[in-house]
């Protein structure tokens, strides 16, 4: 598709100066935001919590629900092209949006992430060129369906169809009867029964696609999950076996290319456990957005994700990201501020600042709570063996989990 570039510090057919605006204002808006306003663009941000991460630091915040069609309008009427931060914006808003201003990525794309009985389809028929597989699943939206559930999907993870992340909305079930009793719990509304497969490990990768459909990425990362929260990412050379991050990367741009995706893509894959060295990919979900995977790329490559997504959206160049240091990010969870009897407690960043290669970010949420995302920090190093001793100083420090599965 042909498009014309915004460009930034431009004043557009309105008068006013270029802007660009995302629906959500949580941290991944933040960072969206910054990357926007060093390029020299304004910004607008869409989110009803008056005190939300992106909208503190935006030009513009316009403090209404997502479905809300005078700030909708608003919205298309301050920007030039639109982004959203998480996946959950209502469909209808997004084509609200769309029919006015140019929107990457698009209501359709982002509509698939929505409802993983959608997402699955869409990876059979993209993700398959690279021999990438899901993992065996079945679709439960009628009791008929609930009954015919194969034996061999168990013990299998029930997840929503819709509005899961961070390991809510799933339930890990043991036989038949504990599946119809979780199905029973989840109000019966449409899901999925994915087999419970053995983890080797966890990968992602980050892919931006262009209007044009000029496409590029960054490595895939290797991630460690506590508790269904992402604890640990870790990005340097010899993370996974070359072979298999091929493919990984592979398979997402053919995930991306198959529905002519603009904009920023996360796809999660598993490394299953299936007797051979490397193992086996298997997809899990997408993300239409930066992801959380690819925060180190701040501090660690020289374009960041969230660089991408503003390139992406105004049409920019998408130059090759280089990584110039080994890194590490290290989730920081409203948990950091609490002590064991929940008492809040100021973390150490006297003694965490003072690592060499330690770069902090925090979200400015000014309550912490448990599980909820505060903040990362990112080492970098020299070398792969001094960003992870670095690490592990740091995880001292702050009593991280999730390192061990790096040894
Ligand atoms: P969310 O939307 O909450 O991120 P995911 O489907 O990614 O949901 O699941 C969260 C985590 O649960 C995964 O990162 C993985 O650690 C674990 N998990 C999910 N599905 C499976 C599976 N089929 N087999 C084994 N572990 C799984
Ligand atoms: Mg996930």
């Amino acid at each position: 598709m042909s498009f014309t570039p915004i460009f930034p510090g431009s004043i557009n057919a309105a008068g006013r100066p270029a802007t660009l605006g995302v629906m959500g204002g949580g941290q991944l808006g933040r960072m969206f935001v910054h990357a926007a306003q060093r390029l020299g663009y304004f910004t607008a941000v869409l989110d009803p919590d008056k005190a939300s991460p992106a909208g503190r630091v935006s030009h513009h915040h316009i403090a209404t629900d997502y479905g809300f069609k005078p700030g909708l309008r608003q919205l298309s009427l301050l920007c030039d092209a639109i982004t959203t931060e998480f996946e959950n914006v209502p469909a209808g808003s997004l084509l609200a949006l769309a029919a006015n201003r140019p929107m990457a990525p698009g209501a359709a794309a982002v509509a698939i992430a929505q409802n993983r009985i959608e997402e699955k389809a869409h990876f059979t028929a993209s993700a398959g060129v690279a021999g990438v597989t899901c993992a065996p699943y079945a679709v439960i939206e009628t009791a008929e369906q609930l009954e015919a559930v194969a034996a061999e999907l168990l013990p299998g993870i029930l997840k929503t169809a819709r509005l899961g992340y961070d390991g809510k909305g799933q339930v890990r079930v043991k036989d038949a009867a504990e599946l119809a009793a979780a199905w029973a719990r989840l109000k019966q509304v449409p899901c999925v029964l994915e087999k419970l497969l053995p983890l080797k490990a966890e990968c992602s990768v980050i892919v931006a696609r262009g209007w044009d459909g000029a496409i590029t990425g960054f490595a895939p990362q290797f991630n460690v999950h506590v508790d269904g929260i992402l604890a640990v990412t870790a990005a340097y050379e010899g993370n996974l076996p070359p072979a298999l991050a091929r493919r990984a990367r592979t398979a997402t741009e053919s995930i991306a290319n198959h529905i002519g995706y603009v904009g920023v893509l996360c796809v999660e894959f598993f490394v299953v456990d299936d007797g051979t060295a490397d193992g086996a990919l298997v997809v899990n979900e997408m993300a239409p957005r930066p992801h959380n995977s690819g925060h180190y790329t701040l501090d660690a490559c020289d374009v960041s994700q969230f660089d991408l997504q503003v390139h992406t959206m105004a049409g920019l160049p998408l130059p090759q990201p280089r990584q110039h240091s080994p890194a590490i990010m290290l989730n920081l969870l409203g948990d950091v501020w609490l002590d064991a009897a929940g008492q809040p407690r100021a973390p150490d960043w006297q003694a965490v600042l003072a690592l060499p290669g330690a770069h902090l970010h925090l979200y400015g949420k000014l309550e912490a709570r448990p599980g909820r995302k505060m903040g990362h920090l990112t080492l970098t190093g020299a070398d792969t063996a001094a960003v992870k001793a670095v690490a592990r100083q740091a995880a001292a420090l702050l009593s991280l989990p999730g390192l061990d599965a790096l040894e």
